[in-house]
């Protein structure tokens, strides 16, 4: 199979601006932001979809929410979106699943 342009990233072949690294996955700046913070969080296996995901990548799943959380704390931000375009008909480009991480939608409130 041929590797995913995020596989690419992860071995240092296209350069991208890391927020977040560690042995499960890695935490990227989207290249064409669609909100003031346009993160992708993305597994270092290379599931295609996330209909593609066994019972056993469950655990995975979970850490992905896990790192949202860490990457909300470590911005300062309070609120988010996390989002997973399935397949072609849900809007998927590239298949290596991928969660986008999204905020700053509005002013930081106290
Ligand atoms: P999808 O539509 O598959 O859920 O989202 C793929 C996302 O990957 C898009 O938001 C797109 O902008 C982003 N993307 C595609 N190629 C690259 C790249 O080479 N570098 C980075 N940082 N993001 C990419």
């Amino acid at each position: 199979m041929e590797k995913s342009i995020f596989t690419r990233i992860m071995e240092g072949e296209i350069p991208a601006r890391i927020e977040y690294e560690d042995d499960q996955v890695i935490a990227i700046h989207d290249i064409a932001p669609k909100a003031p913070v346009h993160l992708l969080i993305i597994p270092r296996k290379p599931i295609p979809t996330l209909m593609d995901a066994t019972e056993e990548d469950l655990p995975l799943i979970g850490h992905i929410h896990a790192v949202a959380q860490k990457l909300a704390k470590k911005l300062e931000l309070k609120g988010f979106r996390l989002i997973n375009n399935c397949g072609k008909e849900g809007g998927q480009e590239v298949f290596h699943i991928h969660y986008h991480f999204l905020a700053g939608f509005q002013e930081k409130s106290e």
